[in-house]
């Protein structure tokens, strides 16, 4: 059977095995293990081996497994993938994570305001990305690379395009941090 993964909120893979998440937790030789996202939460034994692709063991739940989060977490990824897609519309987006999305997994989506928005900043990463400079020569950095995400200027200083070109990102606030720091 082909392993199922869903995306942690950072982007990384977790293996959806018996309708239950589980997260990476190491690495021996070619066999990965996984551990069950309620590790923490609720001391869950629940873990799983995978080698080539394949599960060759796992160990059972001390909880029952939660299929509208799961369910909900697959919806957010499609909604994802399909966000990358710049020739389907926002709205059509939301209208693909919606569909076929039972009532149970719609309650735990976020918000539509808010995966407007996330779709919205998936797009606006996918088409204004700074395409890779090939030396500092031809660097332009857009300007909303010049802000930090508080709005407050983070770019402060660019010798201009040259050979050695200097350019300098911080804060003001870490600057100061940095002037009254004894070391
Ligand atoms: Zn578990």
């Amino acid at each position: 059977m082909v392993l199922q993964f869903v995306k942690s909120t950072k982007g990384n893979n977790m293996l959806l095995h018996d309708r239950f998440i589980h997260k990476k937790e190491s690495i021996s030789g070619e066999k990965i293990f996984w551990k069950c996202v309620n590790f923490n939460k609720s001391k869950c034994p629940g873990r799983v081996h995978t080698l080539d692709e394949e599960v060759v063991k796992s160990t059972s739940h001390n909880h029952v497994a939660d299929a509208a989060n799961t369910e909900a977490r697959k919806t957010i990824n499609q909604m994802k993938t399909a966000a990358e897609d710049l020739q389907i519309t926002t709205r059509g987006v939301l209208a693909i994570a919606a569909e076929g999305t039972s009532c149970a997994a719609a309650g735990r989506l976020p918000s539509v305001l808010s995966m407007k928005r996330t779709v919205q900043r998936i797009r606006k990463q996918k088409e204004g990305a700074p395409t890779t400079s090939k030396s500092l020569m031809e660097l332009v950095i857009p300007d909303e690379y010049l802000q930090d995400s508080r709005g407050k200027p983070s770019f402060l200083f660019d010798s201009g395009p040259g050979e050695d070109r200097i350019l300098l990102y911080s804060t003001e606030r870490n600057l100061s941090y940095m002037e009254h720091s004894r070391h």
